[in-house]
This record gives structure tokens, sequence and C-alpha cells, in this order.
């Protein structure tokens, strides 16, 4: 079974072929803003400029071609509208042109099982931060259910809105990661709420301290803060789900700090922390490959409604017939 996967929530067209034992290609175009954040319309103008080559690319690089696939499976959900449309067009041709099933997958859901499949972890409790996304999820009745989150915005976009203000350009992750690096300590607001995060108070704060404090500083000080806001959040699912593995994924996996401070919680409470290599951890065609084969494998049915683009679907709204 040859699975053809696309992703296209936000900045990045991916896609990828992937058997249930091997993936085979792996290969993204991601849009990169000239200035400011992600433009909806200008992200989708690059992914249909894009779609046909990354295809093609990617089919090459698994040595196939369109008529050996059996399946394609898309990103529905969530995401920008304007660029959930893109791949939802393109798998829909594919899928129509060769006459294959076409499988509509949940993008955080896919981080997850991507993450299990690489990983070789069994029943994580995931700490998924990303762009648009922070949440953690872990499965739990027949669902992956949402046990924390971030009420405003999603830990990368706070992290790239914090380096706009300082003159950083987009995704600010990485360059903050290395200010961060010589940085000292500043006090900083700690917002956890019961099991949730919020953002956007700490932003105004930083932005504030700009004016008065050294950039380098501000890096490290929000880095120790936040990403302590999550690990503890994290490690409150793991005694409530009472689960002993911690799967990180999503872009802001890539710290190296965030991934020593959950590395480090785990070992106290004698848990396992896992975390994929890079390439699996930011928006990907293989995880959306990986998820459509299992829930092609499990039977799942589709209604008309099904494969429609959905920017808000959350990740308990799916139920996991896979597990
Ligand atoms: P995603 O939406 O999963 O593709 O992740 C993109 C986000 O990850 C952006 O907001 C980036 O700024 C963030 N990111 C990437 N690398 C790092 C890093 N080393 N440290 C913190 N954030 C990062
Ligand atoms: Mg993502």
């Amino acid at each position: 079974m040859i699975c053809l996967g696309i992703e296209s929530t936000a900045h990045t067209f991916g896609v990828s072929v992937a058997t249930r034992e091997k993936i085979l290609s792996n290969v993204m175009d991601s849009y990169k803003p000239k200035k400011g954040g992600i433009h909806p319309r200008e992200a989708s103008e690059h992914h249909a400029r894009v779609c046909t080559d990354v295809i093609n690319e990617s089919l090459s690089k698994a040595g196939l071609s369109h008529k050996d696939l059996d399946l394609i499976a898309f990103s529905n959900a969530p995401g920008i509208g304007h660029t959930l449309g893109v791949g939802a067009v393109v798998a829909r041709t594919l899928s129509k042109t060769l006459n294959k099933p076409l499988i509509p997958v949940n993008h955080c859901i896919a981080h997850v099982e991507i993450g299990r499949k690489i990983t070789g972890c069994i029943d994580p409790v995931t700490l998924y931060v990303s762009g648009a996304n922070t949440q953690i999820i872990a499965y739990q009745g027949g669902y992956y259910r949402v046990f924390a989150e971030t009420l405003d915005m999603g830990a990368g976009n706070f992290i790239d809105s914090f380096a706009r203000y300082s003159g950083i350009p987009f995704p600010g992750g990485p360059v903050i990661e290395k200010l961060a690096e010589k940085g000292g300590y500043v006090e900083l607001p700690y917002s956890v709420k019961g099991m949730d995060v919020s953002f956007t108070g700490i932003l105004t704060n930083l932005r504030n301290k700009l004016r008065t404090h050294e950039l380098k500083d501000l890096c490290y000080s929000m880095q120790e803060h936040v990403f302590a806001m999550l690990v503890e959040v994290s490690e409150r699912a793991l005694a409530h789900c009472q689960k002993n593995e911690l799967l990180l994924a999503g872009g802001v996996a890539s710290n190296k700090r965030l991934r020593e401070m959950c590395k480090v919680m785990c070992k106290e409470r004698g848990a396992e922390f896992f975390v994929p290599k890079k390439e699996y951890c930011v928006d990907n065609g293989a995880m959306i490959a990986v998820l459509g084969l299992l829930m092609h494998d499990a039977g799942v049915k589709f209604k008309k409604s099904d494969y429609l683009i959905s920017q808000r679907q959350r990740t308990d709204e799916v139920m996991v017939l896979w597990r």
C-alpha cells in the first residue's frame, strides 16, 4: 500500500510517499514572508506555485510515479483556510484522476502519530508546540484528548511575534534560541492558568522591556519562563493520565533548551522522553501519509462533509479507530 501525503495547513507545502513499513520520501517547500508574519493569500499562492514540483520531487525520490499510488491523504484541518484549500484541491484532483481513495487527516493528530512511528513510543502524552498550536494531547477513551492548551496564541506565533518586535525576521525561534545562549535572567510573568497557558501578557511585557533591557537577556528569560510553563503542565498531564512517556512535537520542538527541560522533568519522575528528528517535528507530508495509512487500514468511513477543509477542527473531535 503506497500513500501520498499532502500537508498544507500553514507555511509549508509538504509531500511524502510512504508505505506501512517505510517513509520513502519527505519533500517540503515553505513560504517565507518578506516581512511580518504569514500572509494567507501569499502563502496559498506559494503553495499553488510549488505544488507540482514538490509532488514530482517526492515521487522521484521514492522512485515511483503517479500510477504506483494506492491512496491520497491530505491535511484537511485545522489551519489557514487559504492554504488548506490548495492542498485539498490538489489531493482531490489526484484522487479523482488516479481513481484512488482520499483520506482527510487532522494535522495535530498526525504530529502525534508520526512521533509514535518514528520514536517507537507507545502511549505518550504529547507536548505539541508549533506556530499556531500549543496543546498537550493524550489518548483516552477512543479520542486524542486535549489536557492543556494555550488560551490565546500558539507558542511559536508568540516567539515569532516577540522576534518581529525585536527586528528579527520570521521564523524567529532559531535566532532567539541562539541569542538566549548568552543571556541572563530577567523576571517575566509566568502564566499558567489551571492546566492552560497564555502568552499575550508575556508578549506585552517583553515588548515593553525591549526599551530597557538587553535583547539576549529577554530571549534567555522568555525561553526559561515559557518552556517551564509548558513543562509544568506536561508533567501534570503525565501524572493525571498515569502515563510514563512524553513525546515532543511541532516546530518549537527543535529548541534545545525545551528538549533539555523536558528530559530533566522526565528523568526526575521516571518517565521516558521522545522527540523525532527535526524533519518530522516541523510540518511535513510524512505525518499525513502515516496517519492516512493508519486510518485507511482501520477502515475509517467518511461522509461527504468530512472531505471539506475545517480551519478549526479540534483534536478531540476525531474518533480514533486505529488504536
Ligand atoms: P510549525 O508550525 O510546527 O512548522 O513550527 C514553526 C514554528 O516553530 C515557528 O513559530 C518557529 O519560530 C518555531 N521554531 C522553529 N525552530 C525553533 C527553535 N529552535 N526554537 C524555538 N522555536 C522554533
Ligand atoms: Mg504543525
